[in-house]
């Protein structure tokens, strides 16, 4: 318990330095490992909707919040995928690439962070706890034999676990 609660204040202070960026910066913040940016209160993919790109903007360079909780090794979903029937395997493995990607494109903080293989399956992380829960639901819905256990690591972190376990 004790290594888990300093992990979870470990995810705390991450979150904190999301509010890193000065009040009333009127200049452009960039993430200098992904290239996000950051205006109208949120990160983006690229400047395509800046409207206020001057001459002589100041630039400050902060790295994005997803990309600093994988820096940190840090996650805030996690599923954990047991009893995964050797012909599932890759299509899993393709459906939860393909759902990290498109959330991805919807939003530069919404990440996949890693697909790991353990001895009895799968380990899923995310940047995001809500990508995780989706992620879960999606492969209950595809391969239906499946049972789910969601908890939430305690209050104020929001990091949630998830374990999925097929049925056979
Ligand atoms: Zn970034």
């Amino acid at each position: 318990m004790e290594k888990r609660k300093q992990y979870d204040d470990k995810i705390i202070l991450a979150r904190r330095e999301k509010h890193e960026i000065p009040k009333g910066f009127k200049g452009l913040v960039l993430c200098p490992i992904c290239g996000a940016s950051f205006y109208k209160k949120a990160w983006h993919h690229n400047l395509r909707n800046y409207k206020n790109l001057k001459e002589n903007l100041e630039v400050k360079f902060l790295i994005c919040p997803a990309c600093r909780m994988i820096k940190n090794k840090q996650f805030e979903g996690e599923v954990k995928i047991l009893n995964i029937p050797q012909n599932n395997l890759d299509n899993l493995i393709h459906l939860i690439e393909a759902f990290g990607h498109r959330a991805y494109l919807i939003d530069s903080q919404h990440r996949l962070i890693n697909i790991k293989k353990v001895k009895d399956g799968l380990i899923v992380t995310t940047t995001e706890n809500q990508l995780a829960v989706k992620i879960a639901k999606k492969i209950k819905e595809v391969f239906k034999k499946i049972d789910i256990k969601t908890s939430y690591s305690p209050s104020p972190s929001d990091v949630v676990y998830i374990k999925l376990e097929f049925r056979i």
